[in-house]
């Protein structure tokens, strides 16, 4: 496990629940989502309607269950919450979807990864609030109409592009959270310090922030390490000099890159001459799959700067040779 992955591990999961902000005004950045949702909310409040479909897509740790659980509190309705994987047969979507009361937030995480077939039976229950259930087999077979409460489906992707253009089509709402900046991730430090009863400095608060990828999720396990290093080598408060001492002995460095990243970059520099050069070069290179470095590892390097993608592969830029302190090449 990467500590600087975006993705929830088993600890993460243990604190989060009380780490989340509970209201949109608790909700740090993303300020163009929550400006557009304060207003949907509003009109569907003020209309004694239910709110339309949300799909809130983005790279993990950003915030999306965190935003759907938000909608619901400021709705003032229940949130049910599941997962693409989860849900194998039509059976399991119409148990889940009868239970519901009226207006509450169905929060679907991986929506990418329903079935097909789970898709079908999920377009008439967020057009009409209906499901068309088949009973019995062969020729003896009928379908039969059930109605459903209404309700709000908040759906999750990391990945909205594949997503089926009908089940796109379908959500009112679409929402893409961004990469934090510095400012919003040292604000989140500190807010998760003060749950913690844990006294923060801001300037290692800001440390951490930078170490920590734009992620709130990858800031908030950042700070839990560094705590625990404040508590057994310090006196439990969290100055700059221990944050940048425990981040070090982390081997997190300065822009939150890890020994995978420094691998990847120093391959392509060291043995293709920073590129440019195709993916599947690059993961025979280091042992790993393509897939999971296009997936995994090159969005965050891609949105630093440090990886370009062109037609003739990858090529690192300028500011990995200045960032290893190498000389910049000529050409
Ligand atoms: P995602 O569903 O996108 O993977 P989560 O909603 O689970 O991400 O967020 C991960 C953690 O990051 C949550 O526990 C929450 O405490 C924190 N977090 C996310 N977004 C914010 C935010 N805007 N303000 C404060 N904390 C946040």
């Amino acid at each position: 496990e990467r500590i600087i992955s975006g993705e929830a591990d088993i600890q993460d999961l243990s604190f989060e629940q009380s780490l989340r902000p509970q209201t949109l005004r608790q909700y740090i950045g993303q300020d163009k989502v929550k400006e557009n949702l304060e207003v949907f909310i509003k009109a569907a409040k003020l209309r004694e309607e239910t709110l339309d479909h949300v799909l809130l897509y983005g790279p993990p740790g950003l915030g999306k269950t965190t935003l759907a659980t938000i909608i619901a509190n400021e709705m003032g309705v229940n949130i049910r919450t599941t997962a693409g994987p989860a849900i194998e047969r039509p059976g399991d979507l119409a148990a889940i979807l009868t239970a519901l009361e009226p207006g509450d937030v169905l929060f679907i995480d991986e929506i990418h990864r329903l079935p097909r077939s789970i898709e079908e039976v999920l377009y008439p229950a967020m057009e009409d609030f209906c499901l068309d259930i088949v009973i019995g087999k062969g020729p003896t077979a009928r379908s039969v109409r059930l109605d459903l409460p209404p309700f709000t489906l908040v759906g999750a992707t990391t990945r909205a592009g594949s997503l089926s253009a009908p089940l796109r089509d379908r959500f009112g709402v679409l929402s893409r959270l961004e990469y934090y900046n510095e400012e919003q991730l040292r604000e989140i430090v500190m807010r998760t310090s003060e749950l913690f009863e844990t006294e923060i400095n801001p300037q290692a608060a800001g440390e951490i922030a930078k170490r920590s990828r734009g992620t709130p999720r990858i800031a908030n396990r950042l700070l839990r390490r560094v705590r625990d290093f404040a508590q057994v080598k310090g006196n439990g408060a969290i100055d700059f000099e221990l944050a940048e001492e425990s981040l070090e002995l982390l081997q997190v460095d300065r822009l939150g890159l890890d020994h995978i990243d420094h691998k990847l970059l120093r391959g392509i520099i060291e043995k293709f001459r920073g590129g440019p050069v195709g993916l599947e070069t690059i993961a025979a290179t280091i042992g790993e799959e393509a897939h999971t470095i296009e997936d995994v590892y090159e969005p965050y390097l891609l949105q630093i700067g440090f990886l370009q993608r062109t037609p003739r592969g990858r090529i690192v830029t300028d500011l990995v040779y200045r960032h290893f302190k190498m000389e910049v090449p000529a050409d």
